[in-house]
């Protein structure tokens, strides 16, 4: 299907709503039916009707779903209220007491206590380990293990997994794979053909990209996503509002242009970075000297503007005093709007925390936004003249 017909086409039904360029933002909670017979034809199968309760399906949403599956050339998609919820539901949704998950170091952070503090709760163990290592897919397994749950890349350390030998192992021994896809989108990566059996995205970052949206999306095959619908979804209620998908159908017409222009201009900064003499490293799967560039380039078609770096001779006060420098580059969380940002790993712990020794502690974060690299490489400039 043309990219172009998914983002501008699929799933708009013009004629029924006054031939409006842009869908309507269906705010109802419920649809009322003719008859009884009608109604519960309805009741019996929810999961295929945009026109009956809206913590169910809902008309806007059902635009959004099918332009979300098609690009990520999934059967089917399912929308959540934030990226998180689309993961946690889900995992909640695919494993039961006593089953084991294998994920990888350093996932997002609300993923990590997922595994780590709320799902031993229901007797669910979680191995964390280093996915940039193939062999240890394998070593990790056990009779119980029920999931791998990957990123690839991490937005911390931007550690890949190979793909499609985590898939074809785990189709061998039963296993499910679902994927955090944020950082590449549909657009840079397609895991689905790679394999893999569930991707979830938060949506919030470049599928909204106005930073005005927190949504959450999963694809994957019908019988999969019905089955989470029908269950814990519906139970848990973690519906996306309408309003919220109208500004992701919004999002979703210029999601070319914007990731191009991230992924652009991230390759400049970096660049200029890495060329830098206060610049210790740059991490970003795209740089010419990136540990596993071949691989990137392999199952990545670009590359999303999210990046670390580390500043020579750091100690917590030049990494203060560097990002509080900044004229335009925001301090601020999330990533993948218009606006470019900066959050430095020491802004989680306290500061006699801070270990000189600890790499991690240095890593200072930056998201590429959709302004001129110039503008944003002379406030970088600035704030590292000192
Ligand atoms: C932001 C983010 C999430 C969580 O998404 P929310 O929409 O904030 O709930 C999950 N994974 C990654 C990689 C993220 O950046």
């Amino acid at each position: 299907m043309d990219l172009s017909f998914i983002l501008n086409e699929l799933g708009e039904d013009r004629e029924n709503y006054f031939n409006a360029v842009s869908p309507p933002i269906m705010q109802s909670t419920n649809f009322a039916f003719k008859t009884v017979a009608d109604l519960r034809v309805a009741m019996a199968d929810e999961f295929d009707t945009s026109t009956l309760y809206s913590r169910g399906q809902n008309p806007t949403l059902t635009i959004l779903r099918k332009k979300l599956a098609a690009l990520d050339g999934a059967e089917d998609a399912l929308l959540f209220n934030s990226g998180i919820s689309a993961i946690s539901v889900t995992a909640i949704s695919l494993l039961k007491t006593g089953d084991h998950v294998i994920t990888i170091a350093d996932p997002y952070s609300w993923t990590e206590k997922l595994f780590n503090d709320f799902l031993p709760k229901f007797g669910i163990t979680t191995t964390f380990i280093d996915g940039s290592d193939f062999n240890n897919f394998e070593t990790a397994i056990k009779p119980e293990t029920r999931l791998i749950f990957l990123e690839s890349p991490n937005t911390f350390t931007y550690q890949l997994q190979d793909l499609k030998k985590v898939a074809t192992l785990a189709k061998s021994r039963g296993i499910i794979t679902m994927i955090d896809n944020s950082y590449c989108t549909p657009l840079y990566q397609q895991p689905i053909k790679m394999g893999i059996d569930v991707v979830a995205q938060s949506a919030t970052k470049y599928i909204g990209g106005h930073s005005d949206v927190v949504a959450g999306v999963i694809t994957g095959s019908t019988a999969l996503i019905k089955q989470i619908f029908s269950n814990e979804f519906m139970n848990l209620g973690p519906a996306l509002s309408p309003h919220s998908a109208w500004l992701l159908l919004r999002g979703l017409r210029t999601l070319p242009l914007r990731l191009q222009r991230s992924f652009e201009s991230t390759g400049i900064v970096t660049k200029w970075l890495s060329a830098h003499e206060d610049i210790e490293k740059v991490l970003w799967p795209f740089s010419a000297g990136f540990e596993q560039a071949k691989l990137a380039q392999e199952q990545m078609q670009g590359c999303g503007g999210l990046f670390s770096f580390v500043l020579k001779n750091s100690s917590l006060k030049k990494i203060e005093n560097f990002c509080d420098r900044l004229q335009h580059i925001l301090i601020a969380v999330s990533w993948g709007g218009h606006e470019s940002l900066i959050v430095p790993s020491i802004a989680s712990i306290s500061a006699d925390q801070y270990d000189v020794n600890n790499p991690s502690h240095q890593l200072i974060r930056m998201y590429i936004g959709l302004e001129d690299p110039q503008y944003l490489i002379a406030d970088l400039q600035q704030a590292l003249a000192y």
